[in-house]
């Protein structure tokens, strides 16, 4: 569904993602992982076209994003973006903005298919009592709800999402990646998603995509791409790779300085 081909890109002249290229599946849930400042925001600004390539080519579906029109890119791909707007503007008034790419010529209002497809978003994502609120006034989980429903209301077929549980408690973290499970199990929506704990990318994602420095260094299953030689390769620190009792995926554990002390006496 999409291919990423020879993709060099960055800002100004400063080169972040280097000659970069995989294919993902229509249906796949991609999960991108790697240290801070690795280039993975940058990576889902290029599938969005938030940022051009300076070499190489976006596919999807065999059409280049580099040339297609605004309104028909918006159809096959959303963002969840980490930082939503803090205004005054009602959660429903929020949402139905994803429906923009869908106005016909001459359209300047929502009609009521438009509106419809606003509520299912909402009952999708379970905030249909917020409809009226303000943005500035519900809780950060509520807020990412809120960002998945208009990306939602646009009806796309890949949905990229950036870290959309970052600052959240581990109950909203496992109801949010629950949420976008569903969607892309029952509507065969691609998921393309950020993570930073590598043990929710672990249990969540079919693939994996690890970047380091600008750079694929491994792509492949969970089991396939986190087994400590490579975490510690890459992310430059101790750890320990268990697997999930339940999920029998891979388990990350952390090990601190001073047990990294004791243990290093002891050998
Ligand atoms: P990650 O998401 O893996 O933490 P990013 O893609 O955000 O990494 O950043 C990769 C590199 O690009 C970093 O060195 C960062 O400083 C740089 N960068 C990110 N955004 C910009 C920008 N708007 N202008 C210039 N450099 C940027």
């Amino acid at each position: 569904m999409l291919k990423i081909i020879n993709l060099t890109c960055g800002y100004g002249t400063k080169i972040v993602l280097y000659d970069i290229s995989f294919n993902i599946n229509r249906g796949e849930f991609l999960g991108i992982i790697g240290p801070n400042g690795s280039g993975k925001t940058t990576l889902l600004r290029a599938l969005s076209r938030a940022i051009a390539p300076m070499r190489g080519e976006i596919l999807i579906e065999g059409k280049n994003i580099r040339t297609a029109p605004s309104k028909e890119l918006a159809k096959d791909i959303a963002v969840v973006s980490q930082n939503p707007p803090l205004n005054h503007m009602s959660v429903e008034e929020f949402i139905l903005l994803g429906r923009i790419p869908h106005y016909q010529g001459f359209q300047f209002f929502e009609t009521k298919k438009d509106l419809e497809i606003a509520e299912r978003s909402m009952d999708l994502t379970g905030i249909f009592k917020l409809k009226s609120q303000p943005l500035s006034q519900i809780s950060g989980g509520e807020r990412q709800l809120v960002l998945i429903a208009r990306a939602l209301a646009q009806e796309p077929r890949v949905l990229l999402l950036d870290e959309p549980t970052a600052h959240l408690d581990i109950a909203h973290q496992v109801g949010i990646l629950d949420l976008i499970k569903r969607l892309n199990k029952e509507f065969g929506l691609t998921v393309i998603i950020v993570l930073h704990d590598l043990n929710l990318a672990s249990e969540y994602c079919q693939e994996l995509l690890l970047i380091n420095k600008g750079r694929i260094h491994k792509m492949g299953r969970p089991d396939e791409v986190l087994d400590y030689q490579t975490i510690e390769e890459v992310y430059k620190t101790i750890v320990v790779v268990e697997k999930n009792p339940l999920s029998s995926k891979p388990y990350i554990l952390l090990v601190s300085g001073e047990e990294r002390q004791k243990r290093g006496k002891e050998a």
